[in-house]
């Protein structure tokens, strides 16, 4: 699965070409993450059962599959947690960035 792409957000001229849900597909994100984010959010492969929760909560469409594996896109995500607070089998831990 390829990366998101950066892209300028253009107004749609109606309402039905906005995006809707509570995440985007890759390409809808507004600017890479700037280097503020506290925590990350970390997947344990042996408990995770793929269920796809958390990309479903991620406000910010940055958890996706590769290799048949949940993956983050660290450029994009803000560390807020949601996904990590969700997951059904404590499958993400929230670990310290090292700065
Ligand atoms: S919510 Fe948890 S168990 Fe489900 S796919 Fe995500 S990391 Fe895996
Ligand atoms: S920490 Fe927030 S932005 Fe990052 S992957 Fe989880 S839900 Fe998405």
């Amino acid at each position: 699965m390829s990366r998101p792409v950066k892209q300028n957000f253009i107004r749609p001229s109606h309402i039905e070409g906005f995006p809707v849900g509570p995440q985007f597909t890759a390409g809808h994100l507004a600017d890479t993450n700037a280097g503020w984010r506290t925590f990350r959010p970390v997947v344990n492969h042996d408990t995770c059962i793929y269920c796809l929760r958390c990309y479903l909560v991620c406000p910010d469409g940055t958890i996706f599959k590769d290799n048949g594996k949940i993956a983050v896109d660290y450029d994009y995500c803000k560390g807020c947690g949601v996904c990590a607070h969700e997951c059904p089998k404590n499958a993400i831990e929230m670990v310290k960035e090292q700065l």
